[in-house]
Formats: C-alpha cells, structure tokens, sequence
C-alpha cells in the first residue's frame, strides 16, 4: 500500500464565524479579510503601526463567514470520510478560542442545511454503505470526553476510563461503549445521548465543553469475499473531534483548580501542534505521542497512512486580535 504524499495526509483550513449580535451593537471593526480562492486569510492588527499591520496567511483553504456547512464537508472532510470507509483511519479536529464555531462546525444545528460535519458524515457513511454491493459492513460509534486528562464515556454515565496498551492494538479505552449502529437515526440517537451527558455538572455547556476534548467516533469494518473465497476484512476508524477552548488561560483569571485544569488544556493543545508538526514536517525520527492522553488515544489515527484535517475557527472581531493570531499561528504549524 502506497504512502499519502504529507500534503495529502494532513489539511488544514480555517473557517470564520460572522458577527453575533453583540459584537454587531458594540461596534467592532472587522479585522479578517479572506481570498478563498488563493486559500489566503489576512489579519489586520487594530492596534499597530502601518508597517505591521497586516499578517497573512495561506491555508489549504479558508472559508469565510458566508459558507456553508455542505461546502466544507464536501471539499475539505468527504475525502477524509471516503479514506475511512476504505479502511484507513482519518481525524477532523476544530481548534480555536470558544466562541469561535467549533460545535457549531462539528454538530452544528437540527436544521437540514446547518448540520455540521458530525451528522453529515453519518449520511454520507449510510450512504455509501446503501451502495455497495459485495460486502458487508459493520459501523460501531462511540463517544467520550478528556477532560482534566481523565476519559470519560459520555455514553455510559461519565463513567472514568483507562487507557491501555497492548501490543496487537495498539492504545486503547479499555471498557469504552462501543454501540452497533444500523442507520443514521441510530448514529443520531448515540450523538444525542452523549451531548446530553456533556452538559451535565456543568451551569452550561459552553463552560464544560471550553474545558473538555470531545471525540465522536465511529469504527467502521467491511468484509468481502476476495478472489479467493476468503473473507477480507478491512477497518477504518474515524475520529471527530471538538477540542476544548483554545484562549489563554492567563487572560481567564484562572486560580487553583482552575488554573491546575487549565494548564492540562494547554498542555495537551501544544502536545497536539507538537505531534502534527512533527508529522507534518516528515523529517523528525521522533513524534511525540506520549506528551498527553488525546495525542495518546489518537496515535493510530494520526500519521502513517491515516489523514488528519483541522479545521482552525475564527470570529471577526477586532476585540479578539491577539487569539485570532495565536489560532492562525497554530494552524500555520500544521500544515
Ligand atoms: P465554540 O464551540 O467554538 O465555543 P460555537 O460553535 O458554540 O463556538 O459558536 C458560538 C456561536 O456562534 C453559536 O451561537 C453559533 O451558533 C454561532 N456560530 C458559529 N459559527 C457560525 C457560523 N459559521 N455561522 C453562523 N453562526 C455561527
Ligand atoms: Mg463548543
């Protein structure tokens, strides 16, 4: 089996949110500026000099605040998903400060064209699946959080997960929910059941999921009879993944605990810029896995012949200068 070249291996994209309300009467300027089709995104620092005022930068590709939820599953993750039902593993994270549209790029809303990539990659799994003809699938979902880097199964009642590794497979949750699924609704049903379970304990959601990794994913196995009239079987794992607020914690005010728990969240963001720049840049001998439990449970999933897109959300507010620069900074490293 042949290698993806890395361009291929690794994507990256930005997506800008539009204005909200708020930042709409609070008379913000607008310090984004995107050529989508040069895959270019320009940032226009509010406070500084002339001669560096503007930053940009290239992506594989840049959405801007007019996109639609269809145009970045179909250009940016039906590849990715494809891969997956071939039998290759594939990873969709969305990285940025909370507030930005990383739930709304990965659930997004009930609505038929505001789905997000989570449930549309179920459609285009089923899909596919209604299609083929010679073999038999068998498509397993599970869904869990890292939070304060513990795992817990969101489909389980928060149950407290280990990881562990053994030498055949790799690492792995030991006891995490697996659920059979035969159609989309039951694809759904499991989505719903673990967004419920992340918004407990918690006075919102948004707090809890500023804080947490969440990861839907979905195991995919074909089996079909070879020339041979053997069984091949073939596994693809796809790992969907809204990471925990990007903002830096000191800006937050955070003290004991908190400030204990936010150092873990940044700790494992840079283990994961560590690990695809390491990946990305092809020459290290050493990728740093180890450094945190997501880069950890992600292993199989991240390099070798899996394919990885991150998609780094955005607001337009000149309020969020110095984090919309960060995020574009983090994403510049991945690519
Ligand atoms: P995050 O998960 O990064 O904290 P959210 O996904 O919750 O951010 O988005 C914050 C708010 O902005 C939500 O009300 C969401 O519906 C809205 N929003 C985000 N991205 C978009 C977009 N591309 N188009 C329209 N509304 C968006
Ligand atoms: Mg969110």
């Amino acid at each position: 089996m042949s290698r993806p070249k890395p361009c291929e291996a690794v994507k990256v994209v930005v997506r800008c949110r539009p204005f909200n309300r708020r930042e709409e009467t609070m008379d913000n300027d607008n310090i984004l500026e995107v050529n989508s089709e040069l895959g270019q995104i320009t940032l226009r620092n509010p406070r500084a000099s002339p001669e560096e005022l503007m930053k940009s930068f290239t992506f594989d590709a840049v959405y801007d605040f007019e996109s639609k939820q269809s145009d970045i599953y179909d250009d940016t993750v039906r590849p990715l998903v494809d891969s997956v039902l071939q039998g290759f593993n594939g990873t969709i994270f969305a990285y940025g400060q909370t507030g930005t549209g990383k739930t709304y790029t990965m659930l997004g809303m009930p609505t038929d064209n505001e789905r997000g990539i989570i449930p549309n990659s179920f459609n285009h799994i089923f899909t596919q699946i209604s299609r083929s003809q010679n073999q038999q699938y068998l498509v397993r979902a599970s869904y869990l959080e890292i939070y304060r880097e513990e795992v817990r199964d969101l489909l389980c009642k928060d149950k407290k997960l280990d990881l562990k590794e053994n030498p055949d497979s790799g690492v792995y949750v030991k006891d995490l929910s697996s659920v059979v699924t035969k159609n989309v609704m039951e694809l759904e049903h499991v989505m719903n059941i673990g967004d419920e379970s992340r918004s407990v304990g918690f006075t919102n959601m948004n707090e809890r999921s500023s804080r947490s990794h969440a990861i839907f994913m979905i195991t995919v196995e074909c089996s079909e009879k070879g020339a041979d009239g053997e069984d091949h079987i073939r596994v693809g794992k796809l790992n969907m993944v809204d990471l925990a607020g990007s903002e830096r914690q000191s800006k937050t005010g955070a003290k004991g605990e908190r400030l204990k728990e936010a150092t873990k969240i940044n700790l494992s963001l840079s283990a994961l810029g560590n690990v695809i720049s390491a990946l990305v840049d092809g020459k290290s001998t050493h990728i740093p896995y180890r450094d945190s439990k997501l880069t950890r449970l992600l292993q199989d999933s991240l390099g070798g012949n899996a394919k990885t897109v991150m998609v780094a959300t955005l607001g337009p507010a000149s309020k969020h200068y110095e984090e919309s620069l960060t995020t574009l900074r983090y994403a510049n490293r991945a690519k």
